[in-house]
C-alpha cells in the first residue's frame, strides 16, 4: 500500500474540492433549511462522472476504485454531507450489482446508475428489522414466472428520488439468513409506492422514505444474484460500502476544522485572537490528530479492497474505520461548536449543521454497537 495519493487521485481531489466549494458550498445551508433534496447538485454529481466512480468502466463507471470513491466522498462531505449521501448511497446501490449481478444485469441497471442518468437507492431496513436484517418481513412468492414482492421498507436514503432499488426479501423465512434475496425493482412496477418521508436531526436534505410494495410483481431476471443469498451479497456490500461513510465521516470532521481554525484566526477576545489561547490550539490539534488517524483508517481499507477485493481483513477494517471516523466525525463537530460559542450555536455558520450530519455517520450501515461486534466476532473467531 502507498500512503500517498497517485496524480490522478490528486487530481480527483482537487477537482472535487472545486466543485464542492463552487457548487454544494453556497447552496449547502439553504437546502439543509428547505429540507429538499437538490436535484441541481445532482445534476453536478452526474456532469462530473462521479456517480459512479468504482463502478467498472465496461459499465458506465470511472472504475477508479474505493481509494478514488473515498476521497470523492470526503470532499463532497467537506462542505454538504447531504450531498454525499447522494454518493454513500449510489455505491449502496451499485456494488450489489457489481458483486453479484450478471452481465446483462449490469448493462440493464448498473450502466444507467453508474453514467449518473439514474438514482440508485438499497431497500433493506423495516420498522421491525434494523440492526437484525433477519427480522425482516418482506417476501417475495415466487408466481408465473417472477416474484411478487410484499412488505414495506423504512429510512430509504434516496427512496422518493430512485428509479432502481435493491429491496431485500424472504424467499424462504423457514432458512433464516439463507433464505434472503435481492430484487431489483424499478419505480413504474406496479404494486410498488412510496410512502412516508421523514423530516430529520441532519443530512435534512437527503431523502429518507418509507417503501411500499403491495402484491409487486417482477420478473425472474430481476433476482439478483442467487436465491438465497441475499444475505450474503448483502454484508459482502456492508463492507465495501462502511468505508465510504467513514469518509463522509472524516469530510465532515475536515469541514468543521477547517471552519474553526479560519474562525479562530479572525475572532478578538481578551485582546487575543482565539488562534492564541493555547486551550483552544490544543483542541484543533486533537481535531486535526483524530482526522488523520480516520482518514488513514479509511484509505488503508479502501486501498485493501482495491488490491485484494476477497482478503479476510476487510470486513475488520471496515468496521473499524467507520466507527472510527464516525465517532471523530462527532467529537470535532461537538468541540467546532464549543470553540465558536454562541456563533457555533447559530446558523450563521456552518458547524451547528454539521454537528447535526455527524451524528447519522454514527447509526446507519450498521451502528457503532454492531462495528463492535462484527470487530469482537474477527477477534473471537
Ligand atoms: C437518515 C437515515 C438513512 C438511512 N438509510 C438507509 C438506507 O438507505 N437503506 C436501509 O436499508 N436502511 C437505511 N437506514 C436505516 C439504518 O441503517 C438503521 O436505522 C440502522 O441500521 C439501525 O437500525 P434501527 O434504527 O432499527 O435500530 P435498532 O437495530 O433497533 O437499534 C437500536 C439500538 O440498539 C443497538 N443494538 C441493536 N442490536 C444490538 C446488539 N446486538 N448489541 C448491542 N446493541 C445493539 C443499536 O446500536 C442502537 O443503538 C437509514 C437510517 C437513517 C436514520
Amino acid at each position: 500500500m502507498d500512503f500517498r495519493l497517485s496524480e490522478e487521485q490528486q487530481m480527483l481531489k482537487d477537482m472535487t474540492r472545486k466543485i464542492a466549494e463552487n457548487e454544494f458550498g453556497p447552496r449547502a445551508a439553504e437546502i439543509d433549511e428547505k429540507e429538499e433534496f437538490s436535484w441541481e447538485n445532482k445534476q453536478v454529481l452526474e456532469e462530473n462522472g462521479l456517480l459512479g466512480v468504482q463502478v467498472p468502466e465496461e459499465y458506465g463507471g470511472a472504475g477508479a476504485g474505493m481509494v478514488s470513491l473515498a476521497i470523492v466522498i470526503e470532499e463532497v462531505a467537506r462542505v454538504c454531507a447531504a450531498t454525499s449521501a447522494i454518493l454513500t448511497t449510489q455505491a449502496l446501490a451499485t456494488d450489489p450489482f457489481i458483486i453479484a449481478g450478471s452481465h446483462e444485469q449490469k448493462l440493464k441497471w448498473l450502466k444507467p446508475m453508474a453514467e449518473g442518468a439514474v438514482i440508485g437507492a438499497c431497500a433493506i431496513t423495516e420498522p421491525g428489522a434494523g440492526s437484525d436484517v433477519t427480522g425482516i418481513r418482506t417476501t417475495a412468492k415466487a408466481k408465473d414466472g417472477g416474484y411478487v414482492i410484499d412488505g414495506s421498507k423504512i429510512f430509504i436514503t434516496n427512496g422518493s428520488v430512485s428509479d432502481t432499488i435493491v429491496v431485500v426479501a424472504y424467499t424462504d423465512k423457514e432458512k433464516k439468513h439463507k433464505g434472503i434475496s435481492l430484487f431489483v425493482v424499478t419505480k413504474d412496477t406496479p404494486g410498488f409506492s412510496v410512502g412516508k418521508k421523514e423530516k430529520k436531526l441532519g443530512i435534512r436534505s437527503s431523502d429518507t422514505s418509507e417503501l411500499v410494495f403491495e402484491n409487486c410483481f417482477v420478473p425472474e431476471e430481476n433476482l439478483l444474484g442467487n436465491l438465497g443469498e441475499g444475505f450474503k451479497v448483502l454484508m459482502k456490500v456492508f463492507n465495501y460500502t462502511r468505508p465510504g461513510i467513514g469518509a463522509q465521516a472524516v469530510g465532515i470532521g475536515q469541514g468543521a476544522l477547517d471552519t474553526v481554525v479560519s474562525y479562530c484566526k479572525e475572532r478578538v477576545q481578551f485582546g487575543k485572537s482565539l488562534a492564541e489561547f493555547q486551550g483552544l490550539q490544543w483542541m484543533m490539534a486533537e481535531m486535526a490528530l483524530q482526522i488523520e488517524m480516520a482518514r488513514t483508517m479509511v484509505y488503508r481499507v479502501c486501498s485493501t479492497i482495491d488490491d485484494e477485493p476477497d482478503s479476510r481483513d476487510i470486513p475488520r477494517l471496515a468496521s473499524m474505520a467507520k466507527w472510527y471516523a464516525s465517532d471523530a466525525a462527532m467529537q470535532i463537530t461537538t468541540d467546532a461548536v464549543q470553540i465558536l460559542g454562541g456563533y457555533g450555536f447559530v446558523r450563521e455558520y456552518p458547524v451547528e449543521r454539521m454537528m447535526r450530519d455527524a451524528k447519522i455517520t454514527q447509526i446507519y450501515e450498521g451502528t457503532n454497537q454492531i462495528q463492535r461486534i462484527i470487530v469482537a466476532n474477527s477477534l473471537l473467531k
